[in-house]
C-alpha cells in the first residue's frame, strides 16, 4: 500500500464532510492515484479493459493525453476514480463499490480527464479491495464470448451502458425499497449471461476467493 502518512488534522475543513478531523490521514494527490491504480490491478480491471478496447469500447478514445504506445500522459484523480458499468458492475457484486465511492468523494477537485486536486488531501479511510482477479478473468472470458456470439457491433459496448445506468440508479433511490428492487431485477438480467462470473462470484462468497 503507499503512503497514507501520519494522521494530520489540521485541515479539516479543505474538503469531504463525512470525516471527522481525528481520523483525518494527510496523504498526497499522487499517493492516491497510486493507491487507486494499485485497487484496480488488485480487481484485475486490466482483463476486461483488454476485452472492452478490442471491441472498440475504450473509455479514453479521443482524449488529447492518450499518446499511441505510450498510454496516458496526465494520471489525475479523476480518471482514476471513475468507473464504467463493467468495473461497476463487479464492485457492485463483491460489496465494495460503496467503498470505492465513499473514498473517492474525499478527493477534491476532479473534473473531467483532468483533475485540480491539491497536491495533499485528507482521507479517513483507507482503500483495501481484495484481490479479486479471478472475478474479473471470468467476466472477461464472458464478455470475450458474448462479444463473438453477438454479430452487432458495440454489443457488448451497450450493455456496459445499460449496467452502468442501473447502478447509477440504485443510487438515487436510496430510500424506495420497490424502486431498488426493481433495479436489482434488472441488472440481474442484464448480467444473467455471465455464467463464469457468477461461478466465480459464488465460490468468492463461500470461500473468500474462487476456483475456476
Ligand atoms: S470503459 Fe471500462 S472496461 Fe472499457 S477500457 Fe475503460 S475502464 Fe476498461
Ligand atoms: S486523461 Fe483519462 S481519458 Fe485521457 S488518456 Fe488519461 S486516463 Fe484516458
Amino acid at each position: 500500500m503507499s503512503s497514507i502518512m501520519e494522521s494530520n488534522p489540521s485541515n479539516p475543513n479543505s474538503q469531504g464532510s463525512n470525516a471527522t478531523s481525528s481520523e483525518l490521514h494527510q496523504i498526497s494527490r499522487l499517493s492516491v492515484i497510486d493507491l487507486g491504480i494499485r485497487a484496480l490491478q488488485d480487481a484485475g480491471s486490466e482483463h476486461i479493459c483488454k476485452v472492452c478496447i478490442a471491441n472498440g469500447g475504450s473509455c479514453c478514445n479521443g482524449c488529447r493525453h492518450l499518446v499511441r504506445g505510450l498510454g496516458c500522459q496526465l494520471r489525475n484523480t479523476s480518471c482514476t476514480a471513475w468507473l464504467c458499468g463493467f468495473l461497476k458492475y463487479l464492485l457492485y457484486e463483491t460489496g465494495h463499490l460503496q467503498e470505492w465511492n465513499y473514498f473517492w468523494e474525499q478527493v477534491p477537485g476532479q473534473d473531467y480527464r483532468e483533475d485540480f486536486t491539491p497536491e495533499v488531501v485528507f482521507v479517513d479511510n483507507r482503500l483495501s479491495i481484495p484481490s479479486i482477479r479471478e472475478l474479473s478473468e471470468a467476466l472477461a472470458a464472458d464478455l470475450e464470448e458474448l462479444a463473438r456470439a453477438h454479430i452487432a457491433i458495440g454489443f457488448i459496448i451497450t450493455l456496459r451502458e445499460k449496467i452502468d445506468k442501473n447502478i447509477d440508479r440504485l443510487d438515487t433511490c436510496r430510500h424506495d425499497v420497490k424502486k431498488q428492487a426493481r433495479i436489482k431485477r434488472n441488472i440481474k438480467i442484464l448480467s444473467s449471461p455471465f455464467q463464469r462470473f457468477h461461478k466465480a462470484l459464488r465460490e468468492y462468497q463461500l470461500h473468500g476467493s474462487p476456483s475456476l
